[in-house]
């Protein structure tokens, strides 16, 4: 099927049947299509046809462009054109927010589910692509761990690279957050955002901006934007916020990255916070060690499970959670405990931040927050509480707030290692003997050891295992106060404090 006007049904047909084409508004969108594929007539088949999975259609609709030269064939610029497409699909702004608004006054997760739905159904989250992405959990000492190897963003092509090399920096939006990519039509320097669409809320009496991350690492992984470019912040104002949305969205977490390089996200120069649906790992921990704090007798504090340091609070008033997770805060940034290489400054450089994480268990406020400090000494230059040397071959990278919460991100490149590893393990072959068995050699003959039997059907689950178990340490890492007893008592000297 490679007549346009065929293919313009099918979508149309297909916008119609996600809600996002009114009937009133069919010959109008047909117009718009043909406009756009440089066409002067529609002249489909009689024949009614089912429609098939968005990327499909959308796939014969950039083979068409690109043979009639609207479109260049790389990557890139089909992303632009293919969201162009979809821009035409998809309602103004203002008719979202009025749905969004009024299913939010009945039943605030309906709201949710009809936001998520949308944001799929225009292909702003592209699931054909997502379903690539490689998930497993395994069990560790600190429960049920979520792993994630990223294969969703697609590998750059050269010709892209080049001509987005030649292209100007423009400031405009200022940056992949800000409210200005709503309906953007993008460049090869900047996603296209044609059929992006977002919900204006407030927070404590701020304005913010709910979406979807394109890349879903989770389920209904939703981001919440400050409505200006503002770095962020982690102060008593964030946490208020979390707590403010998870009022609002019962049914949602949200947390925020640190404020700090190495311990923080990637995005430090917009304020924001990352959300969602999902029950992570960390959700499950239990209280390992509860302490009171003298100032705040409705919260209930302490330690956690968790191979990061974290203090969780709950209580029933939120204004009480949010002033004793400030004391603990500001407590945190001045604190230095030499006998546990814990250094609030360096030469005036602070280290010591909060990952904070907020939900609602059942009635109750609930806040972790993750102790951080990103110091760096010569023996370890990435950062003393980041990924060690020994596992930087599964995992280097920061860890961020997903992470915090015991989901791995890992890179795309570890699915081809892993599958030649497992060949050569399987093989007997010398790991040293291939470029990508070599770096994880000393890893896997450490646990080759533990197996009696390793083979054909065991073999993947076995190294996915074995990558979980890998991502538990990495987390332990990153903790500030070792699971040891001197790193127990340790942690106790600074909870004390608030007793
Ligand atoms: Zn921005």
């Amino acid at each position: 099927m490679n007549n346009i006007s065929d293919l313009i049904k099918e979508l149309v047909k297909y916008g119609k049947d996600k809600g996002l084409v009114d009937k009133e508004d069919e010959v109008y969108t047909i117009n718009r299509l043909i406009e756009l594929f440089n066409e002067n007539e529609y002249a489909p088949s009689e024949d009614e046809v089912e429609f098939r999975e968005i990327h499909l259609i959308l796939e014969d609709m950039l083979a068409f462009a690109v043979e009639k030269g609207l479109v260049k064939d790389t990557i890139a610029n089909k992303d632009i054109f293919d969201t162009k497409i979809m821009g035409m699909l998809t309602p103004p702004p203002s008719y979202v927010r009025k749905e969004f608004k009024e299913r939010y006054d009945k039943d605030p997760k309906d709201a949710t589910d009809y936001y998520y739905h949308f944001s799929r159904a225009t292909n702003y989250i592209r699931d054909d692509r997502i379903a690539k992405d490689e998930k497993w959990t395994s069990e560790t000492e600190f429960g049920l761990m979520d792993i994630t190897i990223n294969l969703s963003k697609p590998e750059k092509d050269p010709k892209d690279i080049a001509a987005q090399g030649a292209m100007k920096k423009s400031g405009y939006p200022a940056c992949l957050l800000c409210r200005e990519n709503e309906g953007y039509a993008g460049h090869l320097a900047h996603p296209a955002r044609n059929n992006h669409r977002i919900i204006p809320i407030t927070l404590c009496g701020e304005a913010y901006n709910l979406q979807y991350s394109p890349y879903v690492y989770y389920n209904e992984h939703c981001i919440i934007f400050n409505d200006k470019h503002t770095p962020m912040k982690i102060d008593r104002d964030a946490f208020a916020k979390i707590i403010d949305f998870v009022r609002q969205f019962p049914h949602y977490t949200a947390g925020s990255n640190a404020d700090l390089p190495i311990v923080g996200g990637s995005i430090l120069s917009h304020d924001h916070f990352q959300g969602g649906g999902y029950e992570f790992a960390m959700v499950r921990a239990p209280y390992e060690r509860e302490f009171k704090i003298k100032d705040f007798p409705n919260v209930h504090a302490g330690t956690i499970k968790w191979p990061l340091s974290t203090i969780r609070l709950q209580s029933s008033s939120a204004e009480d959670i949010v002033d004793a997770a400030d004391l603990i805060l500001k407590a945190w940034r001045g604190y230095t405990d030499e006998d546990a290489f814990i250094y609030a400054e360096t030469d005036g450089t602070p280290h010591n931040t909060i990952t904070p994480i907020a939900r609602m268990r059942g009635d109750l406020y609930e806040l972790d927050l993750v102790l951080r400090n990103n110091i760096t000494t010569e023996e370890f230059p990435a950062g003393v509480y980041h990924p060690h040397q020994e596992y930087h071959h599964i995992k280097r990278e920061n860890i961020g707030l997903i992470e915090v919460m015991g989901l791995a991100v890992l890179p795309a490149r570890l699915k081809k290692e892993m599958s030649v590893l497992e060949q050569a393990i399987l093989n007997g072959e010398d790991l040293s003997a291939k470029p990508e068995t070599e770096s994880h050699k000393e890893w896997a003959e450490g646990w080759i050891k533990k197996y009696d039997d390793i083979n054909a059907d065991n073999i993947h689950r076995i190294v996915q295992n074995e990558i979980a178990d890998v991502f538990s340490h990495v987390l332990e890492d990153a903790g500030v106060y070792k699971r040891t007893e001197e790193g127990i008592s340790a942690f106790k000297r600074f909870t004390d404090m608030f007793e």
